[in-house]
């Protein structure tokens, strides 16, 4: 397996506040990596820097071995292989269910109208939504929600996803539908970036756990490693804490 993904000494600072602190990480094709840490540890930061929806203000970022910030690299084709689900979903209120999973497909993959909602209704399948697919997202729960977002994301044909808590938002009973879908995923060899506070389902998952605290990687391994072996202080308490 090649690196998809290779993150080198990356740092993200707001003002002067370090948020990212020299992060070195990379994520092989096919691989299912979660990221697990206190809040305010730089987990979602770390996801914007990889799709870009923040800028990195250090270290390097390479995608298939080529720096994604060089001069001149096609950020908007490197964003259409990066897909991303919110834990506030995200969607786009006013369009219904089916337009939400449409509208990325043709503006920015730039295929048909026809090919596109062939592609969102067979994935709308795929997650339980094809009978939603002309409600409007404020008409569905938020495991639904959360379900037609991963719809909306994998009719893009990612080549990586990037899961931010996606079910930190939802109701208990709602939490398994959306742990399904994605448990579903990881069998189909995508690259998958998940952070996650659902710790049972990352060990399940994982062919690898980053646990980060304070802007660094500070323990990362296999996940039985992690959860039942952790070797630093932080990451043992840390798991105390929350298990
Ligand atoms: P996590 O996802 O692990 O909870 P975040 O990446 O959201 O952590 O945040 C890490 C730190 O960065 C926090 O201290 C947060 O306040 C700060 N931070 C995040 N986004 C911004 C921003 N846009 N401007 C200033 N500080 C930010
Ligand atoms: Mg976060």
């Amino acid at each position: 397996m090649t690196d998809l993904i290779q993150i080198n000494h990356l740092q993200k600072q707001y003002g002067n506040h370090e948020v990212l602190k020299d992060i070195n990480l990379s994520v092989k094709d096919g691989e299912v990596v979660t990221i697990i840490g206190p809040s305010g540890s730089g987990k979602s930061t770390l996801l914007r820097c990889i799709n870009l929806l923040e800028e990195p203000t250090g270290g390097e970022l390479l995608f298939k071995g080529d720096n994604i910030l060089a001069p001149g690299y096609n950020l908007p084709k490197y964003r259409a292989h990066v897909g991303m689900v919110f834990q506030q979903f995200n969607l786009f209120e006013n369009h219904d269910v089916l337009n939400n999973c449409i509208v990325g497909q043709v503006k920015v993959l730039k295929r048909s109208r026809e090919e596109a909602e062939r592609i969102a209704i067979a994935n709308l399948d795929k997650v339980g939504m094809k009978d939603f697919a002309h409600a409007k997202p404020s008409q569905l729960s938020g495991g639904q929600k959360q379900r037609v977002a991963i719809a909306r994301a994998i009719s893009m044909d990612p080549e990586v996803m990037l899961f931010d808590e996606p079910t930190s938002a939802l109701d208990p009973e709602m939490v398994g539908e959306v742990l399904k879908i994605m448990r579903e995923l990881t069998g189909t060899g995508l690259t998958m970036i998940i952070v996650t506070h659902e710790m049972a389902f990352a060990e399940e998952v994982s062919d690898r756990v980053i646990f980060m605290d304070q802007g660094v990687v500070a323990e990362e391994g296999a996940p039985e490693k992690i959860f039942q072996h952790p070797e630093q202080a932080r990451t043992k308490e840390f798991l105390q804490r929350i298990l």
